[in-house]
C-alpha cells in the first residue's frame, strides 16, 4: 500500500483506529468556546466529526494520507514568502492555493488507491474524504503517525514539515494502527508569536474568528474592522505561522505537478486582481481553491489589502480602482471599499503620491 501510495504522489499513509473517544472533550470545548466562528457546520455535526463509524457506519479503521504541495524548496523559500508581506501593493494568496484544488486532487487520488486496494483485496465499503466532510483530520493523522499536533495546531513531520494536505480513506477492514510521533516543539513559541491576528490564543488552541485563513476564506461577511489593518497584504489564507516554524527548513517539494502555481497569482499588484469582472475571476480561477470564496468575497478580502496598502502610503491608482468599485452591488463589497478609501491621508492636504 505504501508503494501505491508513493507512486500516487502521497509522502506517507499510515492507519488510525476509529476510537476518538478522547478528542471529543476538546472538539467540544472548541466549539463551546465559539471558536468555529461562523461555521455553523462544525457545530451542526457535533460529535460525529469525532465518531467515524456514525458518519459512515461500517467503518473500523481509517486510512490517512498526506501529500506535501510546495511547488519548490528553494534555499530561504520562506525568506522568500516573508518579504512578499512587505510589499502591500502586492497580493498574498496562501502557497497551498496558488496552483489546482486540492480537494479534487486528493479525491481523485485517494479513489485510485482505494480501487488498487480493491483489486488486491477484493470489493470492500470505504469513502475517501479531504477536507470535505465532518472528519477530525488532524487527530486522525497524528494518531496514526503522520506527525504531530504543532502548537499552531496543524500536523508536523520531522521529514517534511507541515506543508502537506491531509486525506482519509474511511474503509470497513480492520487494519493494523500504525504508530503516533511525539510532540517535538520542544521549547519553541514562534508560531505564537509571529500571528498577527492573536490567533492561537494558547498553545493548541486556535480561535478560527481571528485567523486570517478563516477570514478570508470561510467567513462569509464584514470582516471586523479591528482585524482588518492586521491582515496586511493576505487576500487568501495565511502562512506566517507556517514559515516561521522551523520544521519546515524540512518541507518536502510536491510529488505531483498539479500544485504548481499558476500565472497571475504570485508577484501580482492589488489593482490588477481587484480589476477581474465575474467572468474573469471565474476564468482565472476555474480549477482553483480560490473560486469557491466567489468574486464578491475575493473582492472585499482585496479592499482590505488595499487599505492597509493606502495607510503605508497614498496611491492614486489604488485609490481610483476602489472608487470604481464604489457602488458594487454587494452590500459587503461597498463596505470594505469604502473603509479601504477611509484609510491612508488623502484627505490630509500634501498628500504623497496623489
Ligand atoms: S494562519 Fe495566520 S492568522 Fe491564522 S493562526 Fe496562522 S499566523 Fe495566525
Ligand atoms: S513554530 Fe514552534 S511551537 Fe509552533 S508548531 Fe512550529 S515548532 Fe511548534
Amino acid at each position: 500500500m505504501r508503494d501505491w501510495a508513493r507512486e500516487l504522489g502521497f509522502s506517507q499513509i499510515g492507519v488510525a483506529g476509529v476510537d476518538l473517544s478522547t478528542a471529543e472533550p476538546g472538539l467540544l470545548a472548541w466549539l463551546a468556546n465559539g471558536f468555529h466562528g461562523s461555521m455553523d457546520y462544525m457545530q451542526a455535526h457535533g460529535l460525529r466529526r469525532a465518531r467515524p463509524a456514525e458518519l459512515v457506519p461500517g467503518t473500523t479503521s481509517v486510512i490517512t494520507a498526506r501529500m506535501d504541495y510546495l511547488a519548490a524548496t528553494p534555499e530561504g523559500w520562506q525568506a522568500i514568502e516573508f518579504d512578499r508581506l512587505e510589499r502591500p501593493t502586492e497580493g498574498i494568496v496562501s502557497l497551498y492555493a496558488r496552483g489546482r484544488d486540492y480537494h479534487k486532487v486528493l479525491r481523485n487520488r485517494l479513489q485510485k488507491l482505494a480501487d488498487r486496494i480493491a483489486d488486491a483485496i477484493g470489493p470492500f465499503g470505504h469513502r475517501v474524504f479531504t477536507d470535505s466532510a465532518p472528519v477530525l483530520e488532524v487527530e486522525l493523522a497524528a494518531r496514526s503517525g503522520q506527525g504531530w499536533r504543532g502548537r499552531h495546531t496543524l500536523v508536523l513531520n520531522r521529514e517534511g514539515g507541515s506543508m502537506f494536505f491531509l486525506g482519509e480513506i474511511y474503509v470497513d477492514v480492520a487494519l493494523p494502527p500504525t504508530e503516533p510521533v511525539g510532540d517535538h516543539c520542544g521549547s519553541c513559541h514562534a508560531c505564537l508569536d509571529v500571528c498577527p491576528t492573536g490567533a492561537i490564543v494558547a498553545p493548541y488552541r486556535l480561535d478560527a474568528r481571528r485567523c486570517i485563513s478563516y477570514l478570508t476564506i470561510e467567513h462569509a461577511g464584514s470582516i471586523p474592522v479591528e482585524l482588518r489593518p492586521l491582515m496586511g497584504n493576505r487576500i487568501y489564507g495565511c502562512d506566517d505561522c507556517q514559515l516561521v516554524c522551523p520544521w519546515n527548513k524540512f518541507a518536502q517539494p510536491a510529488l505531483v505537478p498539479d500544485f504548481a502555481p499558476r500565472a497571475g497569482l504570485v508577484g501580482q499588484s492589488l489593482v490588477a486582481l481587484f480589476a477581474w469582472n465575474e467572468e474573469e475571476f471565474l476564468r482565472f480561477t476555474e480549477g482553483s481553491p480560490i473560486r469557491r470564496i466567489g468574486h464578491a468575497r475575493w473582492l472585499r478580502n482585496i479592499a482590505v489589502a488595499m487599505g492597509n496598502a493606502l495607510r503605508k502610503g497614498e496611491d492614486a491608482e489604488m485609490r481610483a480602482a476602489l472608487q470604481a468599485r464604489a457602488g458594487h452591488p454587494d452590500g459587503v463589497v461597498r463596505e470594505h471599499v469604502e473603509w479601504a478609501l477611509g484609510q491612508g491621508d488623502s484627505q490630509a492636504p500634501g498628500s504623497r503620491r496623489s
